[in-house]
């Protein structure tokens, strides 16, 4: 596959879970489980902190 990656935040599920069991759609390859690393810069994979707070 050449136009995307294994989106590295999820492995490639597009779901993601915390660790009470949480589980949420990525919002780094927004649930598709491939990202185009022109679309993603390292900056927003680092702010999947801010998904996390959302649970709270
Ligand atoms: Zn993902």
């Amino acid at each position: 596959m050449e136009h995307g990656q294994i989106c590295k935040a999820c492995q490639g599920t597009g779901m993601l879970a915390d660790d009470e069991g949480w589980q949420y759609k990525c919002r780094i390859c927004n649930g598709d489980g491939l990202y185009n690393s022109a679309d993603v810069r390292p900056s927003e994979i680092l702010d999947v902190d801010e998904t996390n707070r959302i649970l709270d």
